[in-house]
């Protein structure tokens, strides 16, 4: 029978899930069957979500080409200076940036909330769920599990290559270009939700006396009521701000 085969390129950060033979060069696949361009970059080891552009043969292609005998392949990642104006997207566009997190990433999902960012997580949420959730809410899917991110229904996805939260929240924050877009203090870290403002009196009665006694300004969680002032807890906040803000 005869073989067919197709030649490959990764680029950039995609060269991550690849073995050391396959990183940064050219290399020949064996095409067995008739399998999309999608099934086969996943069976590489790239999660989908990761990729941004596909070229097949010098031309843009989709998630639902089929690979056809001598096809040469140059996948790229995300690339903020890629000018993708002509080429084919590969995914619908999303608005806003906004996060949905595995299990694993608990300490991650505080920092993206004390940056300002909103950050859905839940420690007992299975690997299902969070797909889910990231397909309705359209919220990107952060994780460290390679095989969470090659879900059908993930659509925008991230797998967080550092394990220190602080350095994976500089990651993201690169990543999705978000340096500019910080707003510490505007988000429960509880529990994701918005801060407002409130007056003394209204949430007098729920605070430690010496809390009473020396602080005026206060904020409330619209979504669990948790009540936040600049106590003795808030200059940590501020170190960690600037542990993830300063290089
Ligand atoms: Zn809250």
């Amino acid at each position: 029978m005869r073989q067919n085969y197709a030649y490959f390129r990764f680029y950039g950060s995609l060269n991550d899930f690849l073995p050391s033979s396959k990183k940064q060069q050219k290399f020949t696949h064996l095409v067995r069957g008739n399998p999309s361009i999608k099934d086969t970059i996943e069976a590489l080891g790239v999660p989908h979500p990761e990729v941004e552009l596909i070229l097949a043969n010098a031309h843009s292609v989709d998630f639902s080409y089929y690979l056809q005998d001598g096809d040469r392949f140059s996948v790229y990642p995300h690339f903020t200076s890629l000018p993708l104006g002509s080429l084919q997207l590969l995914r619908p566009h999303w608005s806003l940036t906004r996060f949905v997190l595995d299990v694993h990433l608990g300490k991650l999902a505080a920092y993206l909330r004390l940056l300002g960012f909103d950050a859905w997580y839940r420690n007992d949420c299975d690997d299902e769920e969070l797909a889910i959730i990231s397909d309705s809410e359209e919220r990107i899917l952060l994780t460290r599990d390679r095989g969470l991110l090659k879900r059908k229904i993930v659509t925008y996805g991230y797998w967080v290559r550092a394990i220190n939260p602080i350095q994976q929240s500089r990651e993201v924050l690169q990543r999705y270009a978000l340096w500019e877009k910080i707003q510490p203090f505007q988000r429960c870290l509880r529990c994701n939700g918005k801060l407002v403002s409130v007056d003394y009196d209204e949430v007098s009665a729920r605070l430690p006396t010496k809390t009473r006694r020396y602080y005026r300004e206060f904020y409330l969680c619209q979504r669990c009521q948790q009540v936040y002032w600049q106590g003795a807890h808030y200059s940590d906040l501020q170190k960690l701000l600037d542990k993830i803000t300063s290089y």
